[in-house]
């Protein structure tokens, strides 16, 4: 998928080399580090922020982007964060506008870069558990070293695929904003028989808002994007998830959907191009 670069009015945060990726111990560490700064900041007169930006650099041994910093420098930092702030800048694009339209308000996404271990309005942040969206603080979070263990173990690999990723978190945020989310979790609190069926649900939408995204970009479509799209759908399917850990897929455990289900939604996404037809709760309602 052929991006613009970003805008420099995307919402970008950075926890990377801030201290959190030492985890809770480092932490305290940098704590420590930043009082002393402090002091010798009074002491010696020198401005604080640029001696809290060095000593934080020197903890961690990386650049310090946290805070004082532009979303440029952070998504500068190497080609897979340029490329998920295009991303971003993109979704940001298509969605504002539609919002507009449809009168609804919009406040666009933050995207947090976080190495490792990060911090979240919905609590930790830990790489394992791959890219995700906290509602509360409307934050996607991404570790781009998921992209390299979708590549190599999940069998996802290419642009468009990781491109899928943000646009299926922002899917989430999309919900989010039209009050989506907020309707299911009081819907599985009052029946929670059917929550893993509803959260399926709210997934396929995701994937199915990613593709008209990406329908609504199609003249910046690639030959095979929609391939690479709907492949990556495929990997992570609940059942080959699950076929590939060595167990046997069942259906009652599948919280993201199936193989199947995750190609239909996001191919549905892809040909209409119409969020309307993201409707994955028709078949319940009724
Ligand atoms: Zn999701």
């Amino acid at each position: 998928m052929r991006l613009d670069d970003f805008d420099n009015s995307i919402n970008v945060e950075d926890q990377r080399g801030s201290g959190f990726s030492l985890g809770g111990a480092g932490g305290k560490v940098g704590c420590g580090s930043i009082v002393i700064a402090l002091i010798a900041a009074v002491v010696f007169g020198v401005d604080p922020g640029q001696m809290l930006g060095q000593m934080q650099g020197a903890d961690t041994g990386q650049v310090q982007t946290t805070g004082g910093h532009t979303a440029a420098e952070s998504c500068n930092i190497d080609p897979l964060s340029h490329e998920s702030c295009n991303a971003l800048s993109s979704l940001n694009k298509t969605w504002g506008p539609l919002f507009q339209k449809a009168n609804i308000a919009f406040t666009p996404p933050k995207l947090v870069f976080y190495s490792q271990m990060g911090q979240s309005g919905c609590g930790a942040a830990q790489s394992a558990m791959g890219p995700f969206y906290c509602p509360n603080d409307q934050g996607i979070y991404l570790d781009t070293d998921f992209y390299k263990e979708m590549d190599q173990r999940l069998g996802a690999s290419g642009q468009f695929a990781r491109d899928y990723v943000i646009a299926h978190e922002y899917g989430h945020h999309i919900q989010n904003m039209l009050g989506t989310s907020d309707q299911i979790r009081s819907a599985q609190q009052s029946n929670p028989g059917a929550a893993n069926q509803l959260s399926v649900r709210l997934e396929l939408q995701a994937d199915c808002y990613a593709g008209v995204w990406a329908a609504r970009n199609k003249d910046r479509l690639d030959p095979g994007d929609m391939e690479s799209g709907l492949n990556a759908a495929h990997q992570i399917g609940d059942d080959t998830l699950m076929k590939g850990a060595g167990q046997r897929p069942v259906e009652a455990a599948f919280t993201h959907g199936s193989s199947a289900q995750r190609m239909q939604w996001l191919r549905k996404g892809l040909e209409t191009g119409d969020e309307d037809q993201c409707d994955t709760f028709a078949d319940i309602k009724r």
